[in-house]
């Protein structure tokens, strides 16, 4: 059903076109046409002045034949990790590669290609198909900032797939949102021997405060380290300064932010004890705190609507399509965290990030044929 010699040669145009991050101009123009050619209304918001680049994320509305079933999302991103200009494909039968000087750039144009195919096959095949919107992301790989800056009251979808991954039978479910944390203690300096009750040791507050932390697997879902110490500068000097680097990671956003306090909260309380009076002037201890938060979590129920659909959609397909975890992020994360539940599934994309990635057409062609099946099924169950 799928037409795997139009995907391919969508998918041979879009690696020719260079896309670094933030220089996604030429590509967002092809796929603009592209969509409206389609009879998309497409639409660039402004997550590209955000970011400084040439473009925004691109949305394309297609509209749908089945009026009361909810809008579904598909979403992948344009740019591509370095050195990824000038690709030239080379093509062996099914497989696609670069010539070893580039990277290919299936990650993620083999993503936009089984959208682009997907909703081509829906239409052209009058399938009865929900209202589709596209979100076609900026800048995923300098830290995910197309879908950070993506304003979700644009969307009206709820529900969809990010297609960015490797293996088209593999669902990413789940993946843990991180705080890394670094805190400086300051205490007062002294002479040791001399004037030991003129001194705060920062060293003795950062023992208090660590030795009363919650750290290691707090559950199944929490995870907190305190990584890296440093301080001191001579035994005999009481340390006015130590810095300390830490995390905290969950799955669930809540419990996140609840070790990441505790921790705050412990090396805030340690340091409120100490203080010393010198001249009639009180010198307390005090800390500087900074939380630099990551990306959202994931975590889609396995009895979640979308998983089931999937994992449905592939039985019909004779495959059989597992949930998996993920450590890293995607935009996926981002999505979810704006409330839309999606999950990130393979297009065949192998040996990423490299000069060696390849891929497989009939896996993109897998991808695709489960994109239309959950939207079948979507539909039928709306
Ligand atoms: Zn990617």
């Amino acid at each position: 059903m799928i037409d795997i010699e139009r995907m391919k040669n969508t998918f041979l145009d879009l690696v020719q076109i260079d896309s670094h991050s933030r220089q996604e101009g030429r590509i967002a123009a092809y796929l603009k046409r592209r969509c409206e050619e389609m009879g998309a209304e497409v639409e660039t918001d402004d997550a590209g002045e955000k970011v400084g680049g040439e473009t925004g994320n691109l949305i394309a509305r297609f509209r749908g034949t089945v009026r009361d079933a909810p809008p579904f999302l598909f979403s992948s991103h344009m740019d591509t990790v370095t050195p990824g200009e000038g690709v030239r494909p080379i093509v062996e039968g099914d497989i696609i590669r670069s010539d070893g000087r580039t990277i290919l750039g299936s990650d993620d144009k083999s993503g936009i290609a089984v959208i682009l195919e997907t909703v081509q096959t829906l239409r052209e095949r009058e399938i009865p198909h929900p209202d589709i919107e596209v979100v076609f992301s900026i800048c995923e790989e300098i830290g995910l900032l197309g879908a950070k800056y993506l304003d979700e009251k644009r969307l009206r979808a709820r529900i969809g797939i990010v297609f960015d991954a490797e293996d088209p039978n593999e669902i990413f479910t789940r993946g843990p949102s991180a705080n890394r944390i670094e805190f400086r203690i300051h205490g007062l300096e002294a002479h040791a021997g001399i004037a030991p009750e003129q001194g705060i040791s920062a060293i003795k507050i950062a023992a208090e405060a660590i030795a009363a932390m919650r750290l290691g697997r707090i559950d199944a879902e929490t995870t907190a380290n305190i990584g890296q110490i440093e301080g001191g500068r001579a035994t005999n000097i009481i340390p006015n300064l130590v810095t300390l680097k830490g995390e905290a990671r969950s799955l669930n956003e809540r419990k996140l932010e609840e070790q990441t306090r505790h921790m705050i909260e412990c090396v805030r309380r340690a340091a409120e004890s100490y203080a010393v009076t010198l001249d009639g002037k009180t010198v307390r201890a005090h800390v500087e705190v900074e939380v630099e938060r990551s990306y959202p979590a994931l975590n889609v129920p396995e009895d979640s609507r979308l998983v089931q659909l999937i994992k449905r959609a592939a039985e019909r397909l004779g495959r059989q399509a597992k949930t998996i975890s993920s450590g890293g992020g995607s935009d996926t994360n981002f999505l979810y965290g704006k409330g839309i539940e999606c999950v990130n599934v393979g297009t065949g994309m192998r040996a990423i990030h490299t000069v060696n990635e390849w891929i497989d057409i009939k896996d993109m062609r897998a991808a695709a044929e489960l994109a239309v099946e959950v939207i079948r099924l979507h539909v039928a169950h709306a």
